[in-house]
């Protein structure tokens, strides 16, 4: 079993293991994300999306916010944390939802934590979230450009 992550709100590493499985009712709250994210791709997704409980994590994965989580390369689920999702704003849960979708759907594997002269991300495959200043500086006034560049082929070659 491979687990890709994903964001992470803190200094954190880690993988964690899914324990336990469950069948939690897919959420409304994602399908804005998917249709804006199959809308620029092009095609349909196919990775559920579910809400997990902090609960279901390792200690030692506090603060981890989603994952793209692919059992023998076929199938696949992303698992967003309730209660991290419930404290996100709505640029970083678009962010968070573009970045676990372009692992599970585009196959990005690797995260990309170069900076552009300003300081900004090049990419939302970042390993930790946008902070507030980035968020502001960085993320709105350059949107398009970060919920287009996965589809570009920018985040391969950098
Ligand atoms: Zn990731």
């Amino acid at each position: 079993m491979k687990i890709y992550f994903i964001i992470l709100l803190l200094s954190l590493t880690s993988c964690y293991t899914v324990h336990k499985w469950f069948a939690p009712a897919p959420s409304n709250e994602f399908i804005p994300f998917v249709n804006d994210f199959e809308r620029r791709w092009g095609h349909k997704i196919t990775t559920p999306i579910y809400f997990i409980n902090q609960s279901k994590l390792n200690k030692n994965d506090k603060g981890v916010v989603g994952a793209c989580i692919e059992f023998l390369g076929i199938i696949k689920e992303i698992q967003i944390v309730k209660e991290e999702w419930d404290k996100l704003p709505y640029d970083t849960r678009e962010i968070v939802i573009f970045h676990e979708l372009s692992h599970c759907e585009l196959r990005i594997w690797n995260h990309i934590d170069d900076r552009k002269k300003s300081g900004c991300p090049v990419s939302i495959m970042t390993t930790y979230l946008m902070n507030p200043w980035e968020l502001i500086y960085c993320y709105e006034p350059n949107r398009e450009y970060y919920l287009n560049e996965i589809f570009n082929g920018v985040v391969q070659w950098l």
